[in-house]
Order: C-alpha cells, then sequence, then structure tokens
C-alpha cells in the first residue's frame, strides 16, 4: 500500500499532532529545492491554508472541498486578474463550500476545506504538473503565474499545499484509529460548459479503481430522482485526474468518491438545499452498509 510514495513522500505527510512538529520541520529542511525561505506568503491577520468543521467528529466520513475558496493571499495582490474573473469557476469550485458544509452539518462528520484559490497553486494537482499553477486557466491568462520561478512555486506549495495535505492525512490517521477505515468524500463543482460543449449531467460521480461509493450512489440516486442526470466518471474520470484521492484514499484502499455538481445548478442557497439535499439523502443509505467500512486493497 506504500509503494505509490517514497518514504521520504510519506514522511512529509506525517500527521499534524504538535508533538511530530520537530520531526515534519526536520523533514522538510532537508528539502533539496530552493525553499529555505521563511513563511511569507500569509500575513498574521489572514485565514490558514485550510479549515477544518467538525473537528471532534469520530465518525468514519471525512469530506474535503480541494477548491473552496477564491480567496489570492493579498502578498500576491489579484495575481493580475479582475474582480469578474476571480469570481468566476477558474478561481474556485462555485458552490463546492456550501455544499461541503452542508453535508458536514448534516452527517455530523468532519470536514477540511482549503482557504485560497486554486489559481495560487490547486491542491488537487501533483506539485510541479503543468496545470498545478496554472499560467492559463480555461483561456484566460494568469499573469501572476507567468515565469514564475521555482522558490515561488515552492513558497505556494509548501504554505498552502503540504499544510492541507498534512491534515488529511492526520484526519483520516485519527478517524482509522476509531476503529474503521474512513470514506473519503471530495467535493467539487464544474462548470456547465466547457470547450463549446454543454455538460448534461446534474452530478458526476468519480472513481478509479474503486468504485463501491460510486456504484452505490448511482443506484441511490438514480432510485430518489429517477430524472437526474447522473454521470459516471464524466464530465471527467477518476481514472485521469485526482491527487487528493490518488494520494489519500486509493493507495490505503480507503472507500472514496470524487463528486462534481454542475454549477448552474448550486450557484444559490436553494439549489445547494437541493442538490445538496438529494446528495445527502443517497449518502445515508450508502453510508449505512457496514460492510461499505473495509479496505480495498489491489
Ligand atoms: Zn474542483
Amino acid at each position: 500500500m506504500g509503494c505509490f510514495l517514497s518514504s521520504r513522500a510519506w514522511a512529509t505527510l506525517a500527521n499534524p499532532f504538535p508533538q511530530l512538529r520537530d520531526t515534519v520541520s526536520f523533514a522538510m529542511s532537508d528539502s533539496p529545492f530552493p525553499n529555505q525561505l521563511a513563511p511569507t506568503l500569509l500575513s498574521g491577520d489572514e485565514l490558514p491554508a485550510f479549515t477544518v468543521l467538525n473537528g471532534e467528529s469520530t465518525r468514519p466520513v471525512l469530506f474535503l472541498c480541494d477548491h473552496a475558496s477564491n480567496a489570492i493571499p493579498k502578498s500576491l495582490g489579484s495575481l493580475g486578474l479582475g474582480s469578474a474573473e476571480l469570481a468566476d469557476h477558474i478561481a474556485w469550485d462555485i458552490g463546492a463550500a456550501a455544499l461541503t458544509r452542508l453535508l458536514a452539518d448534516r452527517f455530523e462528520a468532519c470536514a477540511v476545506l482549503t482557504n485560497y484559490s486554486r489559481l495560487v497553486v490547486d491542491c488537487n494537482r501533483p506539485p510541479g504538473e503543468p496545470t498545478a499553477i496554472p499560467p492559463v486557466s480555461d483561456g484566460v491568462p494568469v499573469p501572476g503565474n507567468q515565469d514564475l520561478p521555482e522558490a515561488e512555486a515552492v513558497r505556494r506549495t509548501e504554505e498552502l499545499f503540504w499544510p492541507y495535505h498534512h491534515e488529511i492525512t492526520g484526519r483520516l490517521a485519527h478517524l482509522w484509529r476509531q476503529g474503521r477505515p474512513p470514506v473519503v468524500i471530495c467535493i467539487h463543482s464544474c462548470a456547465p460548459t466547457m470547450d463549446g460543449f454543454h455538460r448534461p449531467w446534474h452530478i458526476g460521480l468519480m472513481y478509479d479503481h474503486d468504485d463501491r461509493v460510486t456504484k452505490g450512489m448511482l443506484t441511490a440516486l438514480a432510485r430518489l430522482r429517477p430524472d437526474a442526470v447522473l454521470g459516471e466518471n464524466q464530465p471527467y474520470s477518476g481514472k485521469d485526474i485526482g491527487f487528493t484521492i490518488n494520494t489519500h484514499a486509493e493507495p490505503a484502499g480507503l472507500p472514496n468518491l470524487g463528486v462534481e455538481f454542475r454549477q448552474d445548478l448550486v450557484r444559490t442557497a436553494e439549489g445547494v438545499a437541493d442538490l445538496g439535499g438529494l446528495f445527502g439523502d443517497a449518502l445515508e443509505d450508502v453510508l449505512s452498509v457496514e460492510a461499505l467500512y473495509t479496505c480495498l486493497m489491489a
């Protein structure tokens, strides 16, 4: 199960409990990359890299929202973008944070949400991958991401990306120690149109190797709302995309799901309540099956 990450990678994914801080710092200071800079991206009056909801919950379910916010750290200005571009889907997953909060509340489950835009660093991409810090997003040039020095890419990754993923590792470990393998659910939303193609799916459900949650949700959603248009590995495939699930859930065999809500349907509080309520009803069914709480090993 550890074959996907080197021992060094596991060391830097160490859990965030205070007694291990020194260990984490040591592992990171050993890096060959030019990241010896003091943390400077966020100032003291800004939100940290992520927010945790219901951190006291021991229910074996963790909701994650990689693209929850369109905020840019003050030190980066607006990345050269206008307010309309920063409000659009290139900067965040519209409606996804509200859906994550609704589901965390309903299930009294822990959730971890990013506090900064995917345009600063995308928490669902492997660091270094060309779209991890996109110079262009859906055809829109991002001036603040052009010709980025590697030290700046590393700084964003160290200050925003890894803290979020360290937190996920720690939260999953904490839930797993209670006895049952936790279920990982990543909440996303997608633009209704991409490259001139109108996406018909109201909700897309994604999996890579482990399709247990996806298959259960497809069945339950179709029963609860027969006219819902459901995508199976559409509009994105879990086989092509998804650092978060591919790092935290799949190698360990944890049951998991990536979900894409179509943004035009979850732009408003009413839309969030409707599709979030439907999704929650189906998830109640799926999570009630005790056999789900096992690890699926390849
Ligand atoms: Zn997303």
